[in-house]
């Protein structure tokens, strides 16, 4: 079906109207009809062409959420009417190591990412959420529960499992201190998700004015990272960190702040290689990790947790035209906290 959407033409171009194909259903496929979906910096990284090669047109978008409007023969985990969601990634190859214990996102064949990438026959080029439909795979598709609004649970797609994923697994919760580096939008799921999960959280930002949002978030502590007395001060003072700085490639500061065997996870993809300094490093015994979003069951769990606790993104709604501006305001560290386009604004 010929489909609505918002293409970058070619790296730097701005986004502009643009019409996609979406395949007839499978016997085991969905076709989701968009209601919203987040601006992630990835989408600008890559539609900018921060990380290298990209392929284009780009439809940017992995963070979707919107209702299914029609099942293949075959489907059985979702019905039409369902408020469902989609992430970074429409497909893997289902048959490795990782994918076989629901660790997609680190297929050992890669995955077939939402957008900027190709299907699992490596041909196909996949186009994401700033369109109007989208159609994938049952086994890719998330539920979302009833009581999130489809518009502040889209950004839990990415941002919320990204900032998941290592607080899940490195065990924020009472008695953990945990620091989230940068309120964007994945920060600010990591302060409101590491404050339900019970651990006391410090916000380290680069912006003074980010404080009081902190604190509103779930933030008891807040350090900025320019003052240099008060980054001294807290040295050796935390357990966790998770870094989701769209800019930072230099660690030490942030690494300094770890307590003996702390743990810093860099999810943040600047373009520069990241550094840290090995005297740093091996003070306190420290520990640095990396996590790319989430498998399917553990984004499954997220947003079953989310629903419980009532957790959504704080967002501002644009339409689609407004999205060039959107990015640059990303870009500027100016928005509260994600961006959501309401795809009605597409047109039917
Ligand atoms: P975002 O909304 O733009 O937030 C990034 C935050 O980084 C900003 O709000 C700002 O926080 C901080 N920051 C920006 N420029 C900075 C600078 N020059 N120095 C220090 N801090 C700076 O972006 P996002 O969507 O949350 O994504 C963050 C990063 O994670 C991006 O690089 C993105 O590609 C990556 N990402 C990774 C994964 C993964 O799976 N690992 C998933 C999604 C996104 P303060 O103003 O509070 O300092
Ligand atoms: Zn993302
Ligand atoms: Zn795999």
């Amino acid at each position: 079906m010929d489909v609505r959407a918002y293409a970058a033409l070619a790296p730097k171009a701005p986004l502009t109207p643009h019409m996609i194909q979406r395949r007839e259903l499978r016997p085991n496929d969905v076709l989701i009809e968009i209601k919203y979906a987040g601006i992630c910096h990835s989408d600008i990284h890559q539609a900018r062409e921060e990380w290298g090669g990209a392929i284009f047109p780009m439809v940017p978008g992995h963070e979707i959420a919107g209702i299914v409007t029609e099942v293949g023969s075959g489907v059985t985990l979702h019905g039409v009417g369902d408020h469902v969601g989609v992430g970074c990634y429409v497909d893997s190859c289902r048959d490795c190591d990782n994918c076989r214990i629901g660790q997609q996102s680190y297929c050992l064949n890669e995955a077939a990412y939402t957008y900027n990438s190709h299907e699992m026959d490596r041909v196909t080029p996949t186009y994401g959420g700033y369109s109007t439909h989208i159609v994938v795979d049952e086994n890719y598709v998330l539920r979302i529960p009833a009581n999130l609004a489809l518009d502040v649970a889209a950004p839990l797609l990415c941002a919320g499992i990204t900032l998941y994923q290592p607080l899940a697994e490195w065990k924020a919760g009472p008695g953990t201190r945990v620091g989230i580096v940068g309120l964007g939008g994945l920060g600010h799921m990591g302060v409101k998700l590491a404050d339900a999960m019970g651990a006391d959280v410090t916000l380290i930002s680069h912006s003074p004015n980010k404080e009081e949002d902190g604190r509103r978030l779930g933030a008891t502590s807040f350090l900025l990272s320019s003052d240099r007395a008060a980054m001294k001060e807290a040295q050796c003072s935390l357990d966790l960190i998770v870094n989701t700085a769209s800019a930072i490639s230099k660690l030490d500061p942030y690494l300094s702040l770890l307590a003996l065997d702390g743990t810093l996870v860099s999810v943040g993809l600047p373009s520069e290689k990241l550094s840290v300094s090995a005297f740093t490093f091996l003070a306190q015994r420290r520990r640095l990790a990396g996590t790319n979003n989430g498998g399917i069951p553990q984004t499954q769990e997220m947003l079953d947790f989310c629903g419980m606790r009532g957790l959504g993104s704080d967002i501002e709604t644009i339409a689609i035209q407004e999205v060039n501006e959107a990015w640059d305001r990303v870009v500027a560290s100016d928005v509260k906290y994600r961006f959501v386009i309401d795809t009605a604004s597409l047109g039917g």
